[in-house]
């Protein structure tokens, strides 16, 4: 620890185990079809009743014949075709070959597919020369080489996205299990908050906050309750915490977490449930508060609560970084974290030590190399600082400024951000 350090903060990383602690998984699953399966996780782990494909098949349209007539044969006789869906019956013999186009079942005794563009056809007498060496087995997709029968294809966690619908599909795979989704409630907090239909006074906003938060929550497929917006007023705030905790696993609210004459969140935590912890060593986004809501006239029954501060860039970072992982794994997702790339930054980066920082940055080619440069101010206000931006230059809580070609940490946008 040197004289940066502030002791009352919690490194990133203890927020994000902590969090990961005190929560437990759903366990709670339901039968759904499959195409309503995107985004959902798997309560199962899912193997497979077939080969896909099915059969040796052709990857051209040409002809299947016997590799060992190439170098003895001067021409092979079609004696028949075997298209995807209406397969050719009988054997191919020495001499022969049968037309063939892509997908369609190799036919017995032949293994191997020429492509049509490599054959002289004579019409006359029904037969074919080759006119390029091949090698046997050309172009003959095998039975099982996407997906062996009885294979492992997903383990229970995984989150389904279009293509895993698609592998599920070829398996004839029409319902699967998942975890029942969770209930996520948000709300705004603050008096100068004012909905987007109405005139602004002095001193008002809008609200950006709860829309931005309803849209990154859709991107994770969860059951949103939306609670609108509430004044700088403690009965008023511990009056909608406790309506969203009736109806929600997790509540998500935004704006007066901090110290502020008018910041109640805390206050309001404390009295309906418990903080787990509330500051955080990271840039933007320090005041950010953990904790356990109680449902009311329940001893039992307890929801989750994340406490983001109001700023727009703060709440973003916040969610992205805190709030997701603890969400996915709430939700019973089993995943991996995101990979980190060390480039050189093309701009100095402002920063002091004592705070991981989330600066928002461009990662681009340069060259052929990636280099990655900030998105200008980078107030926690400016939430274009976030939309122009592609990465997060992850700079380490004890680092100090970082001069143009330096290496930097950089994290891509994922999908639940972008
Ligand atoms: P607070 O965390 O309540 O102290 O708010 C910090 C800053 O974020 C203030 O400038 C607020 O006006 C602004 N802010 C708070 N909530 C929102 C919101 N829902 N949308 C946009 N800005 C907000
Ligand atoms: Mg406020």
């Amino acid at each position: 620890m040197n004289c940066f350090s502030q002791p009352d903060l919690l490194p990133v990383d203890q927020a994000i185990r902590l969090m990961r602690e005190a929560i437990t998984p759903v366990v709670t699953t339901e039968k759904i079809d499959l195409v309503n399966a995107l985004d959902r996780v798997l309560s199962e782990a899912i193997y497979s009743s077939l080969n896909v494909p099915g059969h040796n098949n052709s990857a051209m349209d040409g002809y299947a014949l016997r590799q060992q007539d190439i170098n003895t044969e001067t021409s092979l006789t079609i004696i028949g075709h075997s298209l995807a869906g209406r397969s050719f019956n009988g054997v191919v013999n020495q001499g022969e070959c049968v037309r063939i186009m892509t997908g369609a079942v190799i036919p017995e005794g032949a293994d191997t597919v020429v492509m049509q563009e490599n054959v002289s056809t004579n019409t006359q007498n029904n037969s074919i020369c080759i006119n390029q060496p091949t090698k046997m087995g050309d172009n003959i997709r095998r039975a099982g080489e996407d997906i062996a029968i009885n294979s492992l294809v997903f383990n229970q966690g995984k989150r389904i996205s279009p293509v895993d619908i698609g592998l599920l599909a070829s398996l004839g795979i029409a319902e699967i299990h998942v975890y029942k989704r969770i209930k996520v409630a948000v709300l705004s907090t603050g008096d100068e908050l004012k909905p987007l239909t109405q005139k602004l006074q002095a001193g008002d906003i809008y609200d950006s906050n709860r829309p931005t938060l309803i849209a990154l929550l859709s991107r994770l497929n969860v059951e949103i309750i939306d609670m609108g917006c509430v004044a700088d007023n403690p009965e008023k705030i511990s009056a909608t915490f406790a309506a969203a905790t009736v109806q929600a696993d997790v509540v998500i609210s935004s704006g007066g977490v901090s110290v502020g004459d008018a910041d109640y969140t805390k206050d309001v935590l404390e009295k309906l449930g418990k903080i787990n912890f509330w500051k955080v060593a990271m840039k933007p986004g320090k005041p950010f508060a953990f904790g356990v809501l109680q449902k009311q006239n329940s001893t039992t029954s307890t929801g989750w609560f994340f406490g983001l501060p109001g700023n727009p860039v703060s709440a973003v970072v916040t969610y992205h970084q805190l709030v997701l992982p603890s969400l996915r794994y709430l939700a019973g997702e089993i995943f991996d974290e995101a990979p980190v790339l060390s480039v050189s930054t093309q701009t100095n980066l402002k920063k002091q030590p004592g705070r991981t920082d989330y600066q928002r940055g461009q990662l681009k080619l340069q060259n052929g190399d990636a280099q990655v440069a900030t998105t200008g101010n980078q107030s926690s206000g400016v939430l274009s600082s976030v939309a122009q931006a592609n990465c997060y230059i992850v700079l380490e809580q004890e680092r100090g400024a970082v001069t143009a070609g330096e290496k930097v940490n950089v994290v891509m946008f994922d999908r639940f951000l972008q």
